[in-house]
């Protein structure tokens, strides 16, 4: 294909979402913007949709991507969903500056959403403007990218375009539009918006969905409802181990960011953690520390139980009945996370198996020392290789102790026991400072940063020389604002 490539040539969409639940979406058009302009372009993505990134660089291409001009047949919509933001039920959330562009079945045979974020109000915008700035909507790029590189399930940005135009937030922006791949934008917020209309109908056609596109295997259990909501439990829980077990602190876990799909989901205020500490947060909204790093679990389960609420006329008529299967399946989730949790820690020091005691022992040691949690699990890799990382702590005695119970428990074969322990402790993550550093030179017109840092986030395991600067944590407290 070339840059003349005909828009209807460039993807098929599909809109099964649409014509499941009718009611839970409006047809909206994006805004105009005056100037368009490809910022970033994932050809990995691109490539595995099946479209050429040659073709999206042109015209067409530019112009589908901020939604200005879709193939004929094809009918853009604002998705509704409600939420406890902050603990506090919002009844009408919904895609306040978002389009769904379409459903594209990719290479591998699997359905995923277009997305356009930053695309103008829609009438579910409140009082918002409905646009995006350049900063927040790369952000959203490069911290996908960086978790979707460490393997953790996530949504990720296929692009980012700058509008033309400035945007009012505290002083004027560049404003962009960051097109977004995800499995579904099925929310926990999506149910509890139909709950509360009382359509049983409507949740039966949603839930359905959820099934039929995300946990197909609900069919064969007796009760496919619970068997949905069995799922939705599992695989949050195991994505909120996967956050945990690589310091990431997602800032903003409302309902209406928590997926049926078990994808991470809207980066806003998000970042890493440096100095292992469970009380860190870093949103300036989070005044509470509500959605601090170690509340996260606590907090997933709280929102799966706001889902489970919401599918209790499915799961049994009879009431009672109901809570009770559901709470069984909601129990399950500190046992899967747990699970999941003393799974990772042992990869990541390289036991054979869990060992719950060792693993918080040294946990305890980081914070106490306030050690940096990505660098210490490589302290220790290295210190299998001959390098002893005694000298990083403040009290040796203290790592000693703890380091001889810890080799002793560990494989004959020293080497190998480094080297997979090297396959699951990432050298690179996205550093505060590396990411700020990033972002304001790309609002201020410079790539180049940018560039980098997504080339060093594409191998978090792989050390290389030359890149320490995007090893070390950037020091001093760090705050991240809401992003819109
Ligand atoms: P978020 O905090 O990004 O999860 O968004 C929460 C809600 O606010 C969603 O309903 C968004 O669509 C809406 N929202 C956020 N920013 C804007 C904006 N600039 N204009 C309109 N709606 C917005
Ligand atoms: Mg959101």
């Amino acid at each position: 294909m070339t840059a003349a490539t005909p828009l209807s040539e460039l993807f098929e969409f599909d809109d099964s979402y649409a014509r499941a639940v009718p009611s839970l979406s409006v047809a909206w058009k994006a805004a105009a913007f005056p100037a368009p302009r490809l910022l970033v372009l994932n050809e990995e993505l691109a490539a595995e949709l099946g479209v050429d990134a040659e073709a999206l660089c042109g015209p067409a291409g530019v112009a589908l991507l901020v939604g200005q001009e879709v193939p004929e047949g094809v009918t853009t919509v604002a998705q509704a969903y409600a939420g406890h933001q902050f603990g506090t039920y919002v009844p009408r959330l919904g895609d306040g500056r978002a389009l769904l562009l379409g459903e594209v079945v990719d290479t591998a045979d699997r359905r995923r959403d277009l997305h356009l974020k930053g695309a103008g109000r829609t009438p579910f915008a409140r009082g918002g403007d409905g646009k995006a700035a350049v900063g927040p909507m790369l952000r959203e790029y490069v911290m996908g990218e960086a978790m979707h590189a460490l393997g953790i399930p996530t949504t990720r940005a296929l692009a980012v375009l700058a509008t033309g135009e400035q945007i009012a937030r505290e002083t004027l922006l560049p404003g962009a539009l960051l097109v977004r791949v995800a499995a579904s934008h099925l929310r926990v917020g999506t149910f509890q918006y139909v709950a509360a209309t009382g359509d049983s109908d409507v949740l039966r056609a949603l839930a359905d969905h959820a099934i039929a596109r995300h946990h197909p295997d609900a069919l064969e259990d007796p009760n496919p409802y619970l068997g949905l909501y069995r799922r939705v439990v599992d695989v949050q829980a195991d994505l909120i181990a996967r956050w945990m077990l690589v310091g990431f602190i997602h800032g903003v876990m409302n309902t209406d960011n928590m997926t049926i799909s078990g994808e991470t989901i809207d980066y806003g205020p998000c970042a890493f953690v440096d100095a292992f500490d469970p009380a860190t947060k870093f949103s300036s909204i989070d005044h509470r520390g509500r959605y601090a790093y170690g509340n996260q679990p606590r907090i997933a389960q709280w929102n799966l139980a706001r889902l489970g609420e919401t599918l209790l006329p499915l799961i049994d008529p009879d009431t009672d009945a109901a809570v009770e299967a559901a709470s069984a399946q909601l129990t399950r989730f500190a046992e899967r996370y747990e699970a999941a949790w003393q799974e990772g820690l042992a990869a990541k020091f390289g036991l054979p198996e869990p060992d719950p005691e060792l693993t918080r022992a040294f946990l305890e040691l980081l914070h106490v020392e306030k050690a940096d949690f990505t660098q210490a699990f490589r302290w220790l890799s290295a210190q299998l290789r001959g390098t002893p990382a005694r000298d990083r702590f403040l009290d040796r005695e203290a790592f000693d102790a703890w380091s001889v119970r810890w080799e002793a428990a560990l494989g004959p074969d020293r080497a190998a026991v480094a080297d997979a322990m090297d396959r699951v402790n990432p050298v690179y993550i996205p550093r505060n400072h590396k990411v700020e550093e990033a972002l304001d030179a790309a609002t201020a017109g410079d790539l180049a940063p940018l560039h980098r840092l997504l080339d060093v986030l594409a191998r978090p395991f792989d050390e290389r020389p030359g890149l320490q600067e995007y090893a070390e944590p950037g020091g001093g407290p760090h705050v991240t604002y809401c992003g819109t």
